[in-house]
């Protein structure tokens, strides 16, 4: 299957429509925007740079490889890995990705601070009891962190996937991350998508990853 082409001057409006939108709900809090790239081609990630976006996220191991490969020379994109993380992809992912954001496990912790030492790193947090999505249970995302800064990865915050449905069925779950990011000290909160990323502003989202919002629809995989 192939990528379908992205429009830039699509990306370039949706870019614009989205920031309006951010700005508007972020009461003044700087929101970085992840820009998803996965079903779509290396395309998505020059149109996405062209708009100012520089941290591109991916959810398979081998699509990221393979699209890191074609950006060799600089500019490179900040690559964010969002994906289910399986251990034995770590070792390729290493070399290129800059953030970790689905870190769940301490299997997980322990390849990451062996394959890359220091590395920038989000617990993720299940928030919809959906577990094909992936994330720990809240109560265990405490250990997790401290784990994790105890073998010297950087944990900058923690990320989470709404529900299925309604967007304000999200709300719950974006606010108890948000709580327990700050009893944790940790200054990042990676909620937010397409379609709920108004309520995760409202809780307080620091950070959002939007895909067919800048990009179109995604092709089936
Ligand atoms: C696909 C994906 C996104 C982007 O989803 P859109 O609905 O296209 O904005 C964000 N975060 C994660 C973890 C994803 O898997």
């Amino acid at each position: 299957m192939t990528a379908p082409p992205v429009d830039p001057d699509a990306v370039a409006r949706n870019a614009e429509e989205l920031r309006e939108r951010i700005n508007r709900l972020s009461g003044g809090r700087e929101v970085t925007i992840v820009a998803v790239t996965k079903g779509f081609g290396a395309d998505a990630v020059r149109a996405a740079m062209d708009c100012g976006f520089f941290c591109i996220g991916e959810n398979y191991a081998q699509e990221l490889v393979s699209k890191a490969e074609q950006f060799a020379s600089l500019p490179k994109p900040n690559w964010h890995f969002l994906g289910q993380l399986q251990r034995n992809k770590i070792r390729s992912l290493a070399p290129v990705v800059e953030v970790w954001q689905s870190v769940d496990r301490i299997a997980l912790i322990d390849a990451i601070s062996e394959r890359a030492p220091g590395a920038k790193i989000f617990i993720q947090a299940n928030l919809s009891d959906e577990s094909h999505k992936g994330g720990a249970v809240l109560s265990d995302v405490p250990a997790l962190v401290d784990h994790a800064r105890n073998v010297g990865l950087q944990v900058q915050g923690l990320m989470g996937v709404g529900p299925e449905g309604p967007p304000e069925d999200a709300r719950g779950g974006f606010r108890s991350l948000v709580e327990l990011a700050e009893d944790l000290g940790l200054e990042q909160r990676s909620i937010g998508m397409s379609a709920d990323l108004e309520v995760a502003l409202q809780e307080g989202s620091t950070m959002v990853r939007v895909g067919s919002g800048l990009f179109g629809a995604r092709p089936p995989r």
